[in-house]
C-alpha cells in the first residue's frame, strides 16, 4: 500500500542504536565509510542482476556514487544509482538486523561502554552508524526496474521507530540524507568530506564524485561549481599492482569486504596465471566472528569474474576448515552467469580452491615460522582464535595434512601451563635418548589433563607429554597416526611400551614384582568379575595406587565420555 506507515525497530536495533551513538562517537567519521560501502554493494548487486536482465540499467549504465552537502539545510547526502530498495526491502533491511550470531552478540554486551564499543566494532554497524552524526536520516530509494512513482521514503530519528511512505523519484538508486546533529557542522566542508573518503574509501572501485570547489576572487571565498570530480582512484584494489597499494589501503579494503572494524592479521595478494587465471586477495582476521561455529555461517569470499561482482560467500572457493578467511577472488575463466550449482561442479573452481588453500596455508606458515616477534605474536593470536577450526583440516584435507600438522600447537608438560604453543617440531627436538614416539593425553580440560595419573611415569622419566583438551582433538587424532615417522601414542592406552626408555635392570625388577603379585591380581580379577576386562600390575604410577586404562584396540576414556554426553 501507499499509506505512510510508522513502524517500530526490532528490539536489537534499538539497543544497537543507543550503544553505537555513545560508544563510537570518538570514531564518528566511519559513518561515511559505511554508507559509501553500502552504495558500492548496491552497485555490485545491480551489475549482477543485470547480467541476465540488461533492461535494469535503463539508459543509465554508468554506476557511480555522489556525495554532496548543503550548508543551509545542514545535510550530507550519499547517492548511488545501484539496485535500490522497494518498500518491503526498506522495512526488512533498515528495520531489522539479519546477521547470524546477532543473539549471541547482544548476550555478550556488558553495559560497560568501552568494552561494548570494541564488541560493536567487531559486530559491524553499517547503515545505523549514520546516527552517530545525524539526529534524523531520510532514505529515498527506487529499486532498479521499478517505476518513478514506486519509490519509497524511509525516515527515522534513530530512537524507537521509523516511517515509510511512497514517493516519486526520478532516477534509480538510493539517496541517504543525513540531518546533522547540533555541533557537527565541521562535516559540512568539501575538504573535510574528501579527506574522510580518501582515508577510508579510496579502494572503492566505483567513482565517488563530488562537486568541484574553486576560489572565487571577488567573493574572497571558495565556491562550489556544478562540475563533478572523482575523488578516489576508482579502480578495483585487487587489480592494482601490489607496489601501488599501501598498508592502509589493504586494511580499509579488508574492512569493506569483511564488515569488520579491526585490522586483519595478515593478507596475501597474488595474480595466478596458468591452467586457470585468477587474482586472489585473502585476509586472516584478528578475531573470530561470533558465528564461527554456526553451520549456516556465510563464508567470507566474494567472487568476481573479470571485475564484475558475482556473489558473496562463495563457499565453494575455500574449504570449510578455512571458513574464517575473508577476501576476494576474481576469475578470468568463469562465465559471468555462473551459478552456485555450476561452481560446485566446475573444474576451474577446484583449481582456484586448491590454489587458494595453499596460499592461505603459506600465509600461516610465514607467521608461524617467522623470526620477527610481531609475526610470532600474530601466529599466537591466530592460534587462539582459529586453532580449533584449523584442526578440522587434519581430517578434511588429506592433501595438505602434513603441512597442517606442522601448524598445530599444543599445551605440554614441558611448559607446564595451559598455553597451546608447542609444535610437533619442538617436541621432536626434545625427544629423550631412546624415545621414538610422541606421547599425548586427552581430557575435557587442562586441569584434568595435567593431573592425569597416566602422566606420573612420564614425569618421573622426564618424557614430555602433549596435553590435548579441545573437543576436536580426539576426532583429529583419528586422522593423525604419526608425525614424520614418529608414532603418536596416548599415554592412557593399555600395554604402554616405553621401549628403549626402560632399561634392562628395570625390566627384570618389573618382572619379579609382577610375579610376586600374581595371586593378588588373580583375586582382584575374580572380585571385579565382569566390571574389568583385565587387571594388571603397572609401573606407570608413582603416587596414585591404581588407574583405569582403555584397551589398546578400544575407544579412549575421553572419547567414550564425549559420545555418552552426545547421547550415543
Ligand atoms: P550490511 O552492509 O552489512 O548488510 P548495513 O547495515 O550496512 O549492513 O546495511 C543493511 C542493508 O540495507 C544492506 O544489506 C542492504 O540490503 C540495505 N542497504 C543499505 N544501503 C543501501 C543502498 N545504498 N542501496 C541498497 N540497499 C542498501
Ligand atoms: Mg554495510
Amino acid at each position: 500500500d501507499n499509506e505512510k506507515q510508522t513502524l517500530g525497530f526490532q528490539a536489537e536495533v534499538k539497543q544497537l542504536l543507543q550503544l553505537m551513538i555513545h560508544s563510537l562517537y570518538s570514531n564518528k567519521e566511519i559513518f561515511l565509510r559505511e554508507l559509501v560501502s553500502n552504495a558500492s554493494d548496491a552497485a555490485d548487486k545491480l551489475r549482477f542482476e543485470a547480467i541476465n536482465n540488461d533492461a535494469l540499467y535503463g539508459n543509465d549504465h554508468e554506476l557511480k556514487i555522489k556525495v554532496s552537502f548543503d550548508k543551509e539545510a545542514r545535510t550530507i547526502t550519499i547517492s548511488d544509482n545501484g539496485i535500490g530498495m522497494n518498500r518491503e526491502e526498506a522495512i526488512s533491511h533498515l528495520g531489522t538486523i539479519a546477521k547470524s550470531g546477532t543473539k549471541e552478540f547482544f548476550g555478550k554486551l556488558s553495559g560497560d561502554q568501552q568494552q561494548d564499543a570494541a564488541l560493536i566494532g567487531q559486530f559491524g554497524v553499517g547503515f545505523y552508524s549514520g546516527f552517530i552524526v545525524a539526529d534524523k536520516i531520510t532514505v529515498e530509494t527506487r529499486r532498479a526496474g521499478a517505476a518513478a512513482n514506486e519509490a519509497v521514503r524511509w525516515e527515522s530519528g534513530g530512537e524507537g521507530d521509523y516511517s515509510v511512505e511512497a514517493i516519486e523519484k526520478a532516477s534509480r538508486g538510493t539517496d541517504i540524507i543525513l540531518h546533522l546533529r547540533e555541533g557537527e557542522d565541521e562535516l559540512l566542508s568539501s575538504w573535510k568530506i574528501k579527506s574522510i573518503i580518501r582515508k577510508y574509501s579510496d579502494h572503492i572501485s566505483l567513482p565517488i564524485m563530488m562537486r568541484k570547489e574553486e576560489w572565487d576572487e571577488e567573493k574572497k571565498e571558495t565556491v562550489l561549481k556544478d562540475e563533478l570530480e572523482t575523488i578516489n582512484q576508482a579502480s578495483a584494489l585487487w587489480a592494482r599492482n601490489k607496489s601501488d597499494i599501501t598498508d592502509e589501503q589493504y586494511e580499509e579494503f579488508y574492512k569493506h569486504v569483511s564488515h569488520d572494524f579491526q585490522a586483519p592479521l595478515t593478507h596475501t595478494h597474488n595474480r595466478v596465471e596458468g591452467r586457470s587465471e585468477y587474482t586472489q586477495l585473502l585476509y586472516i582476521p584478528a578475531k573470530a566472528p561470533f558465528d564461527l561455529w554456526d553451520r549456516n555461517k556465510r563464508s567470507g569470499i566474494k567472487l568476481y569474474v573479470k571485475r564484475v561482482f558475482i556473489m558473496d560467500d562463495a563457499e565453494q572457493l575455500m574449504p570449510t576448515y578455512l571458513r574464517f578467511v575473508k577476501g576476494v577472488i576474481d576469475s578470468a575463466d568463469l562465465p559471468l552467469n555462473v551459478s552456485r550449482e555450476i561452481l560446485q561442479e566446475s573444474r576451474d573452481v577446484k583449481v582456484i580452491r586448491d590454489g587458494s588453500t595453499k596460499r592461505v596455508i603459506g600465509m600461516l606458515e610465514e607467521l608461524a615460522n617467522a623470526d620477527e616477534q610481531d609475526k610470532k605474536d600474530k601466529y599466537t593470536t591466530f592460534w587462539k582464535e582459529f586453532g580449533q577450526v584449523l584442526k578440522e583440516g587434519i581430517g578434511e584435507d588429506a592433501t595438505n595434512k602434513e603441512r597442517l600438522s606442522k601448524l598445530l600447537r599444543f599445551a605440554s608438560t614441558h611448559n607446564d601451563n595451559d598455553e597451546q604453543n608447542v609444535s610437533f617440531e619442538q617436541y621432536v627436538a626434545r625427544l629423550k635418548e631412546g624415545q621414538d614416539k610422541i606421547y599425548y593425553v586427552t581430557a575435557d580440560n587442562y586441569k584434568a589433563a595435567k593431573n592425569s595419573p597416566h602422566l606420573e611415569i612420564f614425569r618421573k622419566k622426564g618424557v614430555e607429554v602433549l596435553l590435548l583438551t579441545d573437543r576436536v582433538d580426539e576426532w583429529m587424532l583419528s586422522f593423525l597416526q604419526d608425525y614424520e615417522g614418529k608414532e603418536l601414542v596416548s599415554v592412557a592406552k593399555g600395554g604402554l611400551d616405553l621401549g628403549q626408555l626402560e632399561d634392562e635392570a628395570e625390566k627384570k625388577e618389573h618382572e619379579e614384582t609382577e610375579s610376586s603379585y600374581k595371586d593378588l591380581v588373580a583375586k582382584m580379577k575374580e572380585a571385579l568379575g565382569e566390571k574389568a576386562k583385565d587387571v594388571r600390575v603397572t609401573f606407570r604410577l608413582t603416587d596414585s595406587p591404581a588407574c583405569l586404562v582403555a584397551d589398546e584396540h578400544e575407544l579412549s576414556g575421553n572419547l567414550l565420555r564425549m559420545l555418552k554426553a552426545a547421547g550415543q
